[in-house]
């Protein structure tokens, strides 16, 4: 029989679901594994970790190539992630190029901020509509410590810029960790009260062989709730579609921002998981919390390779995506955590 046409395969409006029903319709992109801060949980003993080649990156065109065979699929959403996505030479142009994709409705990005009061409005020019910067504290030398990096002042400036370049919500992600910015949860949490910036505490997770993580660092959502609790009574908030993962709340009635908790290890979501990840390597993972990958590099590298071998792999991922990560489960039988590298992975 003849191989029929990739369009009759592939017909638009497809909606890409996985084995277990979900609907699979978000892809997160890391453009590079390098990055301007050396985060305690990213490089635990604050030095360089090896880096990828740039022949090891996968390069813009195929970048391209993929996001349209995902969108070909049914795919809609996608952010780009890193290392830090902003030090990768031409991501404006490539921000542009995504922006043109049809079908392709919400491009967002993640950013440590550092570099955000340059490019914000650049970003939001090309097309992307939602932005998360991380910040793990609002202490200026405690920042330092854990970035490595003496630029809070920067990074707050880019925060404000990308609020004065339209972003909105603009949301700060605070991984919690015992021992390190747990004192600061409820400035945080006031932060989401006094101004309209949305902040989402996230569960430290056990990524990376060298990771910081261990019971003493970690702190579930529901401590991090017990420990702001003298703030009043968190009024919940129905989930937009802008929530991703987290649960939402507002703290207080008159809150003018959201505060929201993302629980991948204690109320994880995986039966809601929409994602596929795209390594900086060009590696697909289905799975965050699970280590198996697939080389999509190596099939984007072959000899003539089709848009069709391109769906066919991001098919074939989708099938293997694991029904859950059972993380909770693994560590409490000491299996471990997972041993990707988050730069690569992209959170
Ligand atoms: N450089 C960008 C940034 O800082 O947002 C994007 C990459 S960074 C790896 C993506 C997110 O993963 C950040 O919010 C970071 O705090 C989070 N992250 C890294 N390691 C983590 C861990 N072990 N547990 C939870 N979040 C983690």
């Amino acid at each position: 029989m003849p191989a029929r046409k990739s369009a009759e395969r592939f017909p638009e409006h497809t909606v890409l679901t996985d084995l277990f029903s979900r609907t699979i319709s978000y892809l997160r992109l890391s453009l590079t594994d390098r990055c301007n801060l050396r985060c305690i949980y990213c490089r635990p003993d604050g030095g360089e970790q090896e880096k990828l080649g740039h022949a090891d990156m996968l390069t813009y065109e195929e970048l391209l190539r993929v996001v349209r065979a995902a969108v070909s699929l049914g795919m809609n959403k996608l952010r780009l992630t890193g290392g830090e996505p902003l030090v990768r030479k031409g991501i404006m142009d490539f921000a542009r190029q995504l922006g043109e994709i049809k079908g392709l409705r919400d491009i967002r990005i993640t950013t440590n901020g550092v570099l955000l009061e340059q490019y914000a409005e650049g970003l939001r020019a090309a097309g992307i509509n939602k932005i998360n910067i991380s910040l793990d504290t609002l202490k200026p030398e405690r920042f330092a410590q854990i970035t490595g990096a003496d630029c809070f002042q920067q990074v707050w400036r880019g925060i404000e810029q990308a609020r004065a370049a339209g972003f909105s919500p603009v949301k700060l992600n605070m991984v919690v960790m015992r021992g390190v910015n747990d004192d600061e949860l409820a400035d945080f949490a006031c932060l989401s009260r006094d101004t309209n910036l949305h902040v989402r505490f996230i569960e430290f997770m056990p990524i990376g062989s060298r990771s910081r993580w261990n019971r003493d660092t970690y702190l579930c959502s529901d401590q991090i709730k017990q420990r702001i609790s003298h703030l009043g009574k968190l009024i919940p908030v129905p989930r937009s579609e802008t929530d991703g993962p987290a649960s939402m709340f507002r703290v207080g009635s008159d809150a003018k921002g959201k505060l929201g908790f993302i629980s991948p290890i204690s109320h994880h979501f995986c039966d809601r998981c929409n994602r596929l990840r795209l390594t900086s390597e060009g590696r697909l993972r289905a799975c965050l919390l699970h280590d198996a990958e697939t080389d999509l590099r190596a099939v984007l590298r072959q000899d003539g390779c089709t848009d069709e071998e391109i769906r066919e792999t991001l098919l074939a991922v989708v099938r293997s995506k694991p029904q859950g990560h059972r993380m909770e489960e693994r560590l409490r039988e000491q299996e471990g955590g997972c041993h990707g590298r988050m730069s690569r992975i992209g959170g």
